[in-house]
């Protein structure tokens, strides 16, 4: 696997790699790699000649400092990991090589509230942050496709209105969510959690599950408390919300539309956030 820190050598490289007509997949990611983000690489294999993905912990994106300060960074393990899984490429930048001091913009995104709903009600300025970011790398790399996780659904809606606010010729592929066997999603910040939080976050799937399964349109409100009970009901958990949304554009849903619904929520896991979501197909 080439390892590249400075955006102009690697830009070169995939420049000529697309003139000799190589396709190339982008995988974006924080690092603490787990086999969530093994999927993605796995699914741009399947799809590319040539597999990039990037370590980088976005400053931009963290609305609290302590968090930040906190999360996992394991880059030689990472790297075995994706050399494991045969991927070509891996951007590790620092921060000045994403966001110099001069020659540098900061764009404006116009979400149309999506930046303010859900996560980012309770992560003011986080979906700016992954724009921001994300708008970079679309500007600065070359590349077909980005693949992204369902794990992190509003994410992937921000992500995608971004390529369409700008206009770029990139195709967003998006991979199921990889979980523990307990049924938690597998997330970078799982390592920050006690033993005994992780064996109780297995409750968020298992109550997302009974939603889908249990799943009544009018007696939803009435649901979603049951299921919020039943996280609460741990030690370790407290729910932030969860919430009952259009899945499509994750505004609310209209009384009686039989629209695809999905359902996220954010968990506190003593002072660990886990965010999960299910979609139930109208
Ligand atoms: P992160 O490193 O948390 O920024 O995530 C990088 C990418 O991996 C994002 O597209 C995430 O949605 C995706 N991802 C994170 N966790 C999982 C998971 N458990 N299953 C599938 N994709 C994931």
């Amino acid at each position: 696997m080439l390892i590249f820190k400075e955006v102009n050598a690697l830009k070169k490289y995939l420049d000529e790699a697309k003139k000799s007509g190589k396709s190339i997949g982008f995988v974006p990611t924080m690092g603490a790699l787990h086999a969530g983000h093994m999927a993605l690489v796995k699914a741009s294999n399947r799809d590319n000649d040539i597999t990039m993905s990037s370590i980088f912990v976005n400053p931009r994106q963290f609305n609290e400092q302590s968090d930040f300060d906190g999360y996992p960074i394991q880059i030689e393990a990472d790297v075995a990991k994706l050399e494991s899984e045969n991927c070509n490429i891996l951007f590790l930048p620092p921060v000045e090589e994403i966001y110099p001091t001069t020659s540098y913009e900061k764009p404006t995104f116009d979400f149309d509230g999506l930046d303010r709903l859900m996560e980012g009600e309770f992560r003011p300025g986080h979906f700016v942050g992954v724009g921001e970011v994300i708008k970079r790398f679309l500007d600065i790399l070359t590349f077909d496709r980005m693949y992204l996780g369902e794990k992190d659904y509003q994410q992937v809606q921000i992500i995608k209105s971004v390529i369409r606010q700008f206009d770029y010729a990139v195709e967003v592929v998006t991979v199921p969510t990889e979980r523990e066997d307990n049924g938690l999603a597998m997330s970078s910040r799982n390592l920050l959690l006690t033993p005994e939080a992780r064996e109780e976050a297995g409750v968020i799937y298992k109550s997302l599950r009974w939603l889908k399964e249990e799943f009544k349109y009018d007696s939803l409100d009435d649901m979603l408390n049951t299921a919020k009970e039943k996280i609460n009901a741990s030690e370790h958990l407290e729910v932030e919300y969860l919430t009952a949304a259009d899945a499509n554009t994750l505004q609310d849903l209209n009384d009686g539309e039989k629209t695809s619904i999905v359902i996220c929520t954010a968990v506190w896991a003593n002072k660990v956030r886990l965010i999960d979501n299910i979609v139930i197909e109208g």
